[in-house]
């Protein structure tokens, strides 16, 4: 790892006071979840469809089956534990420094960590709802009910609260996540391709001092970055 750069991140992160992180999967690999694009990445393994086509919402309705084999297979990790970076996080949180993570993993990593103003764009594998009544259940129930979840009072279908592709994001957490970007002194965005819309457009609301970018593969903002890492995020965070 490139030590002055290291002390250049460091340092910008001593100097700021309203530090948000906008993370994707990258952030989860050292966890053990596979992301989606690295080379063993979802979308380098080989399925019947498309990964894409697998979480999509007319996926889910039309071969719910499939898609819940799918998604406990491949998309729940009820063993994974946070790693350096979400632990760091955390911790630039509780100093004060870091005012929100926004993610678009749904995996609750950030909150096992201890990271409290975590705004999840996509939802999470942790909160089910009865798509009948209405009724909440955790990740417990649906991956112990065999194949299909159904709901214990209703029987209808449960749904996890995840944003599934063809789906809208809430607009509550797009209004928070613009509000602490557009407040941010220092915006860094880590394990993630950007590619993924509407969320990548998200960081264009940053107007601060520092633009951070750790991530192993190049992003499309990397030209835009004031500090520029190619590494393993946790490393990366392990060091400032
Ligand atoms: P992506 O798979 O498109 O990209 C991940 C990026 O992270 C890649 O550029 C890769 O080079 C980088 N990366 C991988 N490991 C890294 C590490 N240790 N340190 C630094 N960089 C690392 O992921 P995305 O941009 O988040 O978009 C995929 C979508 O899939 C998201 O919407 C997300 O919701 C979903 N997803 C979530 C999870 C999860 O919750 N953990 C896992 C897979 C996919």
């Amino acid at each position: 790892m490139d030590e002055q750069i290291i002390k250049k991140f460091k340092d910008a992160v001593e100097e700021c006071n309203y530090i948000v992180f906008f993370g994707g999967a990258g952030v989860s690999t050292e966890s053990g979840i596979p992301d989606f694009r690295s080379t063993d990445g979802l979308y380098n393994q080989k399925y019947k469809y498309p990964p894409e086509t697998m979480v999509s919402h007319s996926f889910y309705m039309h071969h719910t089956e499939e898609f819940f084999k799918f998604y406990k297979d491949k998309m729940v990790f009820q063993d994974a534990n946070p790693n350096a970076a979400h632990k760091k996080l955390a911790e630039l949180e509780k100093r004060g420094k870091l005012k929100a993570v926004v993610t678009q993993n749904i995996d609750g990593l950030h909150q096992k960590a201890g990271s409290r103003e975590v705004l999840e764009l996509h939802g999470s594998v942790h909160r089910n709802y009865c798509t009948g009544c209405g009724k909440f259940f955790d990740l417990d129930y649906v991956m112990k009910q065999e194949n299909v979840p159904k709901c214990d009072e209703c029987g209808a279908i449960i749904k996890p609260d995840v944003v599934l592709y063809e789906e809208g994001l809430d607009s509550s957490v797009i209004a928070r996540t613009i509000d602490h970007i557009s407040h941010a002194d220092m915006l860094i965005i880590g394990g993630t391709s950007l590619v993924v819309y509407p969320a990548a457009g998200l960081i264009d609301y940053f107007n601060g001092k520092y633009l951070v970018v750790v991530n192993m593969a190049p992003t499309p903002r990397d030209k835009n970055a004031d500090i520029l890492i190619n590494g393993k995020i946790g490393e990366v965070f392990s060091a400032i």
